[in-house]
């Protein structure tokens, strides 16, 4: 069953969770707010209800998301339990939720590794994303949310639920950074109003604008000024790259790459930006972001991967150079076609 709208989905998901006892909570590989917050949003939410709740990841949270209060919930999975915050998945689990997953593969390691766990057990699946194509039990795809999180809150509405300081402030954090703080053209009156609901609700904006915003690590800042001494400009496209070699000669973290990103997006004069980051196996992960009128996510698709009509990505194979041919390719065909943009 796929439904667009919390408050029609909000009986069905009631319903198919009151019988459960222990939820498995996941997201998607390299987490970042939205995830992050979604998880500790839904998950606390449903711990306050009496159910036994598991929050997973993936992938390791990012750096600012760290200081969140119970962001120590979050285990990070591993095939093999190896260090304290790592987690295989629990026998007991009788009810599986992915949250901010634009498709199923997106939980990476953890759909290659565990088909039977999840074939053995419901999902439900609560996103924002518009390449979202249903695959649980339950679907709440909602791609006029500007995050999952604003999604969330309009399903805790929907169901009259406490929204306890904490939970306040994880949806907020999901909500201000996918709009980029309030920037992004999906920043709608509900995305205001959640966030000023939040608010209210107790959520703590200081604790978020200092960790999100005034917390960029220095090896951060070394990176970002070598991705942009590479920058180039063709008409209204700019992009850039981090290389492998880029990134240890700084010591910067894997998820330095998205603070490049941010930063190429809000240049002006350019319709659309692309940031080419080299991984470890060589592969190139592409973050394309774009004014309206230009769907960055119809780009994506074409290389597998997805996102929204603004701000998309996906995995290319290497090697770096080629893939920024391939995909600056069909990126310039986007933009001459959409002229007006
Ligand atoms: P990013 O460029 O990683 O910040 O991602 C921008 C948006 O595109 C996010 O909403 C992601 O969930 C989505 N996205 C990024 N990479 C992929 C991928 N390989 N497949 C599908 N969606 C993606
Ligand atoms: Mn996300
Ligand atoms: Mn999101």
């Amino acid at each position: 069953m796929l439904y667009t709208n919390a408050e029609q989905a909000a009986p069905a998901i009631a319903a198919c969770v009151k019988n459960k006892r222990h939820i498995l909570l996941i997201t998607h590989v390299n987490p970042d707010g939205d995830a992050v917050g979604s998880l500790l949003g839904l998950g606390l939410y449903w711990e306050q209800c009496g159910y036994e709740v598991t929050m997973l990841a993936p992938t390791p949270l990012p750096i600012f998301t760290q200081r969140l209060r119970s962001a120590d919930r979050i285990k990070v999975y591993s095939q093999a339990p190896v260090y304290s915050n790592t987690l295989t998945l629990p026998e007991t689990v009788d009810l599986v939720v992915l949250v901010d997953t634009g498709d199923v593969q997106r939980i990476a390691r953890i759909y290659q590794e565990q088909q039977a766990y999840l074939a053995a057990r419901p999902l439900i699946i609560i996103d924002h994303h518009a390449t979202n194509s249903g695959e649980g039990l339950i679907n709440l795809v909602d791609p006029s949310r500007s995050s999952n999180c604003e999604l969330l809150y309009e399903l805790l509405k929907a169901w009259a639920a406490q929204i306890t300081p904490e939970i306040a402030t994880a949806l907020l954090m999901g909500i201000t950074t996918d709009t980029q703080s309030f920037k992004t053209s999906n920043t709608t009156p509900s995305a205001l109003r959640a966030a000023a609901d939040l608010v209210e609700a107790g959520a703590d904006r200081a604790l978020i604008m200092r960790d999100v915003y005034s917390n960029i690590p220095f090896e951060t800042a070394k990176l970002l000024s070598l991705a942009l001494s590479e920058l180039k400009r063709e008409g209204a496209i700019a992009w850039t790259h981090v290389t492998q070699v880029m990134q240890r000669s700084v010591g910067a973290s894997d998820d330095a790459a998205a603070e490049v990103t941010d930063y190429i997006a809000n240049l002006g004069g350019l319709k659309a930006t692309a940031l080419f980051k080299e991984r470890r196996d060589g592969s190139v992960k592409v973050s394309l972001r774009s004014v309206p009128g230009i769907d960055v996510a119809a780009v994506a698709q074409r290389f597998g991967g997805g996102g929204h009509r603004q701000a998309a990505g996906a995995t290319l194979q290497g090697p770096l150079v080629e893939a920024e041919q391939q995909l600056l390719a069909v990126l310039k065909a986007a933009v001459e076609e959409a002229p007006d943009a």
